[in-house]
């Protein structure tokens, strides 16, 4: 499917063109994909290759998302696609991010068909989920406005690595996010995600700041991201930046994909980080894969 012109920027001399979709802003010359390898460029426009193609289909309990705060006790129809636009060493889903060809079967689905299958399976909401949902925005959007005009309420649950562009339109049909904060260092975001840590944190506040219901996540990694320093700032940021309000999920990582020399994250871990954020003020903090 052809994506929109707003979403991209044509070279005025080359047969480049500059994707907009997400903050990577990948340039992609004529014939290539960029970092998510879902959309190509073919003779100077921006295809969208995975336009109603998905790999995973499933109504599942909204705290499953993690979303504790929001339509609570309810079921919320989850659909996910394939790849992504980071490149996390440890991705728990990496069988559907990023060694997709190996390991899953795609499915073809209509927005319709989506929608008909939440209100089948008594769906209070749709959550666009498993993979990062940004780099389907056509797809997700398309098929989100038709939910909402069925009363089904719409999740984001992402990496938060919108393009500021991106997000201004996610910011028009989704009303609840959880958003992965995966560390608060530079380096980590670097060298384990290939992303950049300061287009999250800015997104985050403009997420809180637009009165969307948000909920954070941050994956504990053992030797990675694991220390109370590093766990403070987090918190400290969440308070500071966003608010106390917003529910905190700290979730045990095992190990996976790249970084399969790591022991699952300990458990007294996980207490320490409720700990701290209990006593820097956060109201609801809570742990996953535990
Ligand atoms: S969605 Fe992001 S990763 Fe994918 S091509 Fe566009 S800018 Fe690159």
């Amino acid at each position: 499917m052809l994506v929109s012109n707003e979403l991209y920027k044509k070279s005025s001399n080359t047969q480049k063109i500059r994707c907009e979709i997400c903050a990577n802003y990948c340039k992609i010359s004529d014939g290539n994909f960029g970092v998510c390898k879902q959309h190509k460029n073919i003779n100077g426009e921006l295809f969208d290759e995975s336009y109603g193609v998905v790999s995973s289909l499933s109504p599942d309990p909204i705290e499953k998302k993690p979303l504790h705060h929001f339509l609570p006790g309810t079921f919320t129809y989850s659909i996910g696609g394939f790849g992504c636009n980071m490149t996390c060493l440890h991705c728990q889903n990496y069988m559907i991010s990023q060694d997709y060809d190996k390991f899953s079967r795609a499915i073809k689905i209509t927005p319709e068909e989506v929608v008909e299958n939440a209100l089948k399976y008594n769906c209070r909401s749709i959550a666009w989920t498993y993979n990062e949902p940004t780099i389907h925005l056509p797809f997700s959007k398309k098929t989100s406005l038709l939910a909402r005009q069925k009363n089904l309420k719409v999740i984001y649950v992402s990496n938060g690595y919108f393009s500021h562009r991106s997000l201004e339109e996610v910011l028009g049909f989704v009303d609840a996010f959880n958003i992965d904060l995966k560390a608060m260092s530079d380096d980590f975001y670097k060298k384990v995600c290939g992303a950049d840590l300061g287009v999250v944190l800015d997104n985050l506040k403009r997420i809180y700041a637009e009165g969307k219901h948000l909920e954070v996540t941050n994956l504990i990694i053992n030797g990675y991201n694991d220390s109370s320093d590093e766990i403070s700032q987090l918190c400290d940021y969440v308070v500071e930046e966003l608010g106390c309000d917003v529910p905190l999920h700290f979730s045990r990582a095992f190990p996976y994909y790249k970084m399969n020399d790591i022991s699952p994250t300990n458990a007294e871990t996980l207490y320490m980080a409720r700990e701290i954020a209990l006593d820097k003020g956060i109201e609801n903090v809570h742990l996953g894969n535990i």
